[in-house]
């Protein structure tokens, strides 16, 4: 039978099949290992983050398109961020890239859990009005909308009205760390961000400040994302 054929109850039930196999997939590979990692994975509902025709598609484990020319991350990729952020309840986190909303809800859930009184909080930036709104609406339907909030702005200058954060998150592909992220980021805060050339392979950089705000960029893999277009990014 083609997944044309099936009724919404088989869609349904497939969509779990999936989920499931998806994370027993990154589990066994050694991929993703974190109780918290894995709950807010089960927790977050991928579907709820996508354009119609693609809901289907959702716990394929790649990136997807969601209009502008942008996507959605795979999810191992957005669980390796999880994995080397070293979350906890309570956090205040910068993403730039919100696109979906999808990776500032996983995240959410970790710093913010569902169920427990709002602790943590989500600070998400796009740049595209059209995602700031689709994210927004995706994020109320999914019940994160009261622990992320979606700024339309140029991510690459942060957002000073929020700073200093904990961890800050960077979803699109950078020419060179921006300084002013570095500066919004709290001493003993972590930063992700992959760097390197555009439209190409990226190195995804672990950049950590100790207490005295000294700063260290650690190597982890290679990565392909979407440019990172702004003031403090490439300019096309
Ligand atoms: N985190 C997203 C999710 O969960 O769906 C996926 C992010 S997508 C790979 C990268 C996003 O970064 C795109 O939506 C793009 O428009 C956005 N972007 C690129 N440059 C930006 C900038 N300077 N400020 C804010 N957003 C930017």
């Amino acid at each position: 039978m083609s997944v044309g054929d099936c009724t919404p109850l088989e869609d349904t039930t497939r969509m779990a099949e999936k989920k499931e196999s998806t994370i027993k997939r990154l589990i066994s590979s050694g991929t993703v290992s974190s109780e918290e990692t894995i709950r807010a994975y089960r927790t977050v509902p991928r579907e709820l983050f996508l354009p119609d025709h693609l809901v289907r598609d959702a716990y394929v484990d790649s990136p997807l398109p969601i209009g502008e020319g942008q996507t959605i991350s795979a999810i191992h990729m957005c669980l390796i961020y999880l994995e080397l952020f070293q979350l906890a309840e309570g956090l205040k986190v910068l993403e730039v890239g919100a696109g979906s909303g999808y990776h500032a809800a996983l995240v959410a859930e970790v710093v913010s859990p569902t169920g427990s009184p709002p602790s943590g909080h989500v600070f998400t930036i796009e740049r595209k009005p059209t995602l700031v709104k689709f994210a927004q609406k995706n994020l109320e339907r999914a019940r994160y909308a009261d622990r992320v909030t979606v700024i339309l702005g140029d991510g690459t200058l942060g957002y000073p009205e929020e700073a200093p954060f904990d961890r800050i998150m960077v979803a699109a592909a950078a020419p060179y760390t921006p300084p002013t992220l570095l500066e919004q980021l709290k001493p003993e805060g972590l930063m992700l961000i992959p760097v390197g050339r555009h439209h190409f392979w990226q190195e995804l950089l672990l950049v950590s400040k100790d207490k005295k705000g000294k700063v260290k960029k650690r190597k982890q893999m290679s990565v392909a994302f979407v440019p990172l277009i702004g003031k403090e990014g490439w300019n096309k």
